[in-house]
């Protein structure tokens, strides 16, 4: 299959290395200079859950030189989606398409709106990675990745990307429900990535304070509430157990948003807590944790990367 891997960070290395390894026909695309050039010259290394690899696999940071593929895979965080579809028009051919696994809501909608939908499938991964270094990603931890068309057809081509995915060791499986899936992991962030990046905390210290505890499960009662009045399926049981579980099966983990904020990058909380807000306007689901949330983590964004807001 001819697969393109737009954003090719750490999780799009990590899917890009892992389908090159077994055979695909691969190439990465980030605008990101260092990492492409280190790529081309010694290749892709990737270490950690599922071993050592070190991959030659073409990358390149012209969209346009790559030609028409099957698969498009889309792994650039959620404020570069519109950016990154306009310049990966090229790519985009009548049966081509394009599996977003990104974290967040409105991606699809994002990508939708540039391209006619019948392009898209969505998915959600509960992989784990980190960018090194240039040319080095550290695959930090394995989970399941779930795919599904809009409508929860289980459909060819879905079932074909989830075999590619198996083949290539990352364990894939189809969703009949792919935005509840959606829904509930960007619930989980919401409750815990931004209160990481506040308090500087890792997964399982959080828990150590009752006081957070409480905020955080209340921060996740809101976007049940939310969820339910837009009609989404949660494929959860108990969404305060399932965070609480994370929080003990991570406890060792800085969230990717407190990863960005130490970094000085900018974080996905537009696309977290700031989507529920927003989609509780569109319902009448008050959601004011949610909101003084993402006010906080844009505040300190702000203070940190100097970058104004208008
Ligand atoms: P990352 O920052 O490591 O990688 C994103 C890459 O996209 C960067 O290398 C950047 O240069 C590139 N990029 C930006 N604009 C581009 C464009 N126009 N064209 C091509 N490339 C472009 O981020 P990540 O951690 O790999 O996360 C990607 C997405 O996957 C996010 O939505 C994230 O929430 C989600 N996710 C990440 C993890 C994880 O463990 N890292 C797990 C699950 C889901």
């Amino acid at each position: 299959m001819k697969i393109a891997v737009v954003g090719a960070g750490a999780m799009g290395s990590l899917f890009g290395c892992l389908l090159k390894e077994a055979g695909e026909d691969v190439t990465l695309v980030d605008v990101w200079k260092e990492h492409v050039e280190a790529v081309n010259k010694r290749g892709l290394r990737v270490y950690g859950v599922s071993g050592e690899h070190v991959v030659r696999v073409k990358a390149t940071t012209n969209h346009s030189e790559v030609g028409h593929v099957d698969l498009l895979i889309l792994f650039v965080k959620a404020y570069d989606t519109e950016r990154a579809i306009r310049d990966s028009m090229p790519m985009i051919a009548e049966e081509t398409v394009i599996l977003t696994c990104q974290n967040g809501l409105g991606n699809v909608e994002k990508i939708g709106g540039l391209v006619s939908l019948k392009h898209v499938i969505a998915g959600s991964t509960m992989q784990g990675a980190t960018m090194v270094k240039p040319g080095e990603v550290f695959h930090a931890g394995r989970g399941p990745t779930y795919i599904g068309e809009l409508n929860g057809e289980v459909s060819p081509r879905v079932k074909n990307v989830v075999r590619v995915l198996n083949d290539a060791g990352i364990e894939a499986k189809v969703s009949r429900n792919i935005n509840g899936v959606i829904w509930g992991k960007t619930i989980i962030n919401a409750g815990l990535n931004a209160f990481g990046a506040l308090t500087r905390m890792r997964n399982g210290e959080l828990l150590l304070v009752p006081e957070l505890v409480e905020m955080m499960s209340q921060c996740v009662r809101e976007g049940v509430e939310v969820a339910k009045a837009l009609r989404v399926k949660l494929e959860m049981e108990d969404p305060v157990k399932t965070l609480i579980d994370v929080c003990k099966a991570t406890a060792e983990n800085k969230n990717s948003m407190l990863q960005d904020i130490e970094k000085g990058r900018r974080t996905e909380v537009e696309a977290i807590n700031g989507a529920i807000v927003r989609y509780g306007e569109k319902v009448g689901v008050p959601t004011p944790i949610n909101s003084l949330l993402t006010a906080l983590i844009k505040g300190l964004e702000t203070s940190i990367t100097g970058r104004t807001r208008v």
